[in-house]
């Protein structure tokens, strides 16, 4: 489904609003992968008021909203994206307050706000939850919206609540048990998360650094953490013949494709189901790539693969 846009450059559509504006903005730099085209404008509320307005108005005129975290997770098309981009980097969004009662501590951290600062400042205050996401790329919003985790834990695990501004403007707040946090996925409404409370635990400050060590280390040595990519392209499947969720890496390994190339991306040889890019890569050759392994993986394992990367395509819904 496409969807057309008017020029923004045209607009009123920010006018009077405490917001910065970039025109035609290149996402590349905003993301992991560090390629893609641009941003009709890219746009940093500098309020929580000023982020509803804005969305209110974008709704009133049609204009498609989308909001980047960290861009861990995520492919640009080479064409950019049409409409508003929403980047949480004013201080508001990025704060973080920390509420002991006795054991428990809930932390009040702002959307925009980088996971592996809270994880860092979490842990030396002796406060355990986070430090099973040590190692992972994102933005507190994106790893909540992601339910971003691994072999130690989701982030699911320790949310309290999460505050949301849906794309019509309203700020409302989910209680955990109004949320279903299941594998690499949440049924959070759509829209924007501005802030969360987590629920962490008081915990002996050594012990917990050598865990976060651990894991840290752990991470390092089976994902090539320092290439150019978006985390796993694929979930890892519920396999048909055992019901048992497996491995999408070994799968893809298994199907011989590891340092498949197309153009300037290629199927990391250190992990299957992360597609890497070289220099003068396009995402073009990425999205090309990750069909290939998921159509070469179906016909030589009979499973299907589902897409984790979120991909961003102008026109497309
Ligand atoms: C080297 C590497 C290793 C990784 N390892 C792991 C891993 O072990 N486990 C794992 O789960 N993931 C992993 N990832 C993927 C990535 O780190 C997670 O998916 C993370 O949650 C992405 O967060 P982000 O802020 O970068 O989101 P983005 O990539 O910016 O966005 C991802 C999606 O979240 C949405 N989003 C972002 N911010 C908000 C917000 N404030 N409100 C609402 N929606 C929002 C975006 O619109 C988009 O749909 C890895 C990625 C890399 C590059």
């Amino acid at each position: 489904m496409t969807m057309a846009t008017p020029p923004l450059a045209s607009t009123t559509l920010f006018a009077d609003l405490d917001v910065a504006v970039e025109l035609d903005a290149p996402l590349g730099r905003h993301t992991w992968y560090g390629i893609g085209g641009s941003a009709d404008a890219l746009v940093r509320p500098q309020t929580v008021q000023a982020l509803a307005t804005l969305l209110r108005r974008c709704a009133r005129n049609g204009v498609r909203v989308r909001v980047l975290g960290s861009g861990a997770n995520l492919l640009v098309g080479d064409d950019g994206v049409e409409g508003v981009v929403i980047l949480l980097d004013a201080p508001c969004f990025k704060e973080l307050q920390l509420n002991a009662e006795g054991p428990v501590t809930a932390a009040r951290v702002g959307g925009g706000r980088d996971l592996a600062k809270t994880i860092h400042e979490t842990v030396a205050a002796g406060l355990a939850g986070l430090e099973p996401l040590i190692g992972i790329p994102a933005s507190i919003g994106g790893a909540i919206r992601m339910n971003a985790g691994g072999k130690y834990g989701a982030i699911g695990d320790v949310v309290q609540s999460v505050t949301i501004v849906g794309f019509d403007g309203e700020e409302r707040t989910y209680a955990r048990d109004q949320v279903r946090f299941e594998y690499r996925h949440t049924d959070l409404p759509a829209g924007i998360i501005t802030s969360a409370v987590l629920s962490l635990r008081a915990s002996e400050p050594l012990g917990l650094r050598e865990r976060a060590k651990e894991i840290s280390k752990y991470k390092a040595s089976v994902q090539p953490l320092a290439e150019h990519s978006a985390g796993c392209m694929y979930k890892n499947p519920v396999h048909p013949a055992t019901g048992q969720r497996v491995s999408a890496g070994k799968l893809i390994d298994d199907a011989g494709l590891k340092g498949t190339r197309v153009g300037g991306a290629l199927v990391s040889p250190q992990h299957g189901n992360f597609i890497v890019v070289e220099p003068g890569a396009r995402a073009s050759d990425v999205a090309e790539l990750a069909a290939l392994v998921a159509d070469e993986t179906f016909r030589r394992t009979g499973v299907r693969l589902e897409r984790e990367v979120v991909f961003w395509r102008r026109g497309e819904a």
